[in-house]
């Protein structure tokens, strides 16, 4: 069998310097550090951060006043600074500053006096907090766009982890609605979803099954799997090895293997060994894009 790996795969910039804000925040303040929802979308990851002295809650009101609190990479609505600040919480923001982005241009295109229309997932950690940051109205489908009521002046925002092709189609729709909508200068889906996206296009094109190892709620790994099942493969979503059933690999002769910006690669290695062990695969490195971007850590842990 044959094993196409796809590059990039795992760990985006964001991810990487979300974890890092909690493990650094452990050595500088000590236990327990609080953290506002998973910092990142991967149980495996929560699970070791918790080891390691993370407490990890869903409301600010369950973090005991005075505490150190950290904000996930997905993002927060003010009101939940501002709930934290009335907490008297000691606050350290991991959002990624690609989200952050988002957020200025829904302050700024709606001083602005545009009607901002944001595509993407409702009840995401992502959608809420960007909702938070100007009045907007949400779309998920191409169908939402003709409920809209008309607007003069439109701007358009989306979620970063979005499938590019279907958002492709959504901001096609809404083209013809609205003649002059605006769209940001720099694409909102970031750098890390599309090569993601496409390495998976390329693996999918050889393979007849497609395994994405990603979180439950990682939206980023739920899009590779459909990006997968639209250039023509079976796919799956895993979280780690214990998942593929052996029913699946029957009759394979290439199986395509990738991962969610949160999963770590660790539970990648355990999936090509196995794949190893049990059909003596053989693996290819399928790379579509290099990647070597850096965020730097916020100033409360930048010494
Ligand atoms: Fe940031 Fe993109 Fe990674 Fe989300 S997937 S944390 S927006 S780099």
């Amino acid at each position: 069998m044959k094993l196409l790996l796809a590059a990039p795969r795992g760990y985006c910039a964001g991810v990487d310097r979300a974890i890092q804000v909690v493990e650094k925040a452990l050595e500088v303040y000590g236990k327990p550090v609080y953290v506002r929802h998973q910092i990142v979308h991967n149980e495996h990851v929560i699970d070791a951060l918790e080891q390691k002295g993370a407490v990890f809650v869903e409301n600010t009101k369950d973090i005991p006043e005075g505490s150190v609190a950290i904000f996930s990479a997905h993002g927060i609505p003010p009101s939940v600074r501002e709930e934290a600040k009335q907490r008297k919480l000691q606050t350290i923001d991991a959002t990624c500053p690609l989200v952050t982005k988002v957020h200025f241009e829904a302050e700024r295109y709606h001083k602005e006096g545009y009607t901002l229309v944001l595509i993407g997932h409702k009840e995401h950690q992502e959608v809420t907090g960007t909702m938070g940051h100007a009045p907007m109205h949400l779309i998920e489908r191409v169908e939402d766009v003709e409920q809209l009521p008309s607007f003069d002046k439109v701007m358009c925002l989306t979620q970063t982890t979005l499938s590019v092709d279907d958002t492709k189609e959504i901001m096609g729709a809404l083209k013809q609605k609205f003649a002059h909508i605006k769209f940001p200068p720099i694409e909102d889906i970031c750098y890390a979803t599309t090569n993601r996206q496409e390495a998976v296009k390329a693996i999918a094109k050889r393979a007849e099954l497609v395994l994405i190892i990603g979180g439950k709620l990682s939206s980023n790994s739920k899009r590779l799997v459909e990006t997968a099942v639209y250039a023509g493969a079976q796919s799956y979503l895993i979280q780690t090895k214990k998942d593929i059933k052996e029913g699946w690999l029957e009759n394979i002769n290439a199986i395509g293997l990738s991962s969610g910006a949160s999963t770590p690669d660790v539970l990648v290695e355990e999936v090509v060994a196995y794949l190893k062990e049990k059909c003596n695969a053989s693996v290819e490195f399928v790379e579509v894009a290099k990647e070597d971007m850096v965020f730097r850590m916020p100033k409360e842990l930048s010494t």
